[in-house]
């Protein structure tokens, strides 16, 4: 368990888990899926620890790690694979940051949820508690959300769930209303960078910034991101850039990064121009108070709506190529004025 859910586990769990049905709001990427699956794990465990916490040693702790506990579920959205296989299960999503993600905005089809219902009309196999976890509870569709309210209105004896949400508003009111809620905290950001120094190294910091703050999006970044970023951002915080080296390379410029990159940059001058303090690229705050000195702030804005615009385009460019060389003469036009 990450160390900042400590405190919460011991002031809040010492017994395990005793609701019936738990909905946990905890910030995005803050390691809270952890969290509900030890709790899970805790109210499966045959021999807990005094402090509520599973052994890790009997049957069922290891049949949990295995992936492979009876009386357990993990409900999560639809695979990108799933999406593509039906088509209802993924909308379009204008707001994912970074490259991997998402071209489409995830989401819990009714499927999942009735599959819940053989651990739903069985006993326990172990005697014990039956638990499901939903993580990214918000994600569940109409259907999905009724289906789920059916079980929580009508439970049966020993079933146990936790939903897991970043965005509660997003939730059934009737769901919210059964659930016992609870908010978890993140990280601070000294634990972030302390927890992602062995995957990111000397870079750990840069990387909690670009993702705004969200430690569990920083593997989402990918090697990618770091390529296009190493090749854009030294002509972006110049203050004449060399746009024609630049406009000879825009085949390597990946859409998805390109454009996180350019809105966050935008973000930063922005930022720096009216509050003096970049949010994103603290690497480079003293070129971006240098760049965004010259330029006027109603140009940037106008800029980041195009950025915006452009967002939702970025699955169907006609050409990626042009698509690219077009947001960066925009860029050129806006920092030259
Ligand atoms: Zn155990």
């Amino acid at each position: 368990m990450n160390k900042w859910h400590t405190a919460i586990w011991t002031e809040q769990f010492p017994g395990g888990l005793s609701a019936q049905s738990l909905l946990l709001v905890a910030p995005r990427g803050s390691g809270a899926t952890d969290f509900a699956r030890t709790l899970a794990k805790a109210g499966l465990c045959a021999t807990p620890e005094t402090n509520g916490l599973p052994c890790d040693i009997c049957e069922d702790c290891r049949w949990f790690d295995a992936g492979s506990h009876p009386d357990f579920r993990l409900v999560d959205v639809a695979t990108a694979a799933d999406a593509k296989a039906d088509p209802d299960a993924a909308v379009a999503d204008d707001t994912a940051p970074t490259e991997k993600a998402k071209r489409v905005r995830p989401i819990i089809p009714i499927d999942r949820i009735r599959a819940l219902e053989d651990l739903m009309h069985l006993a326990s196999h172990r005697g014990r508690a039956r638990i499901v976890v939903i993580d990214h509870a918000h994600a569940m569709n109409t259907a999905a959300a009724n289906a789920l309210l059916k079980m929580l209105e009508e439970p049966p004896a020993g079933a146990q769930f936790i939903l897991l949400t970043s965005q509660p508003a997003r939730l059934l009111p009737t769901i919210r209303s059964r659930c016992l809620r609870l908010t978890l905290p993140g990280p601070s950001r000294d634990e972030a960078i302390e927890v992602l120094a062995s995957s990111e190294g000397g870079r750990a910091a840069l990387a909690l910034d670009q993702t705004g703050g969200s430690p569990g999006m920083v593997a989402e970044l990918g090697e990618r991101f770091w390529a296009v970023r190493e090749m854009l951002m030294p002509v972006l915080s110049q203050r004449d850039p060399d746009w024609i080296s630049v406009a000879g390379r825009t085949t390597d410029l990946e859409l998805p990064p390109l454009l996180h990159l350019l809105q966050t940059w935008c973000f930063d001058l922005l930022s720096s121009r009216l509050t003096g303090a970049v949010r994103y690229h603290t690497d480079l705050g003293r070129e971006a108070a240098a760049v965004s000195r010259r330029i006027d702030p109603l140009d940037l804005c106008r800029y980041d709506s195009r950025l915006r615009a452009a967002r939702r385009l970025i699955d169907h460019p006609l050409n990626a190529r042009l698509f690219a060389e077009d947001l960066l003469l925009d860029y050129a036009q806006v920092t030259a004025s």
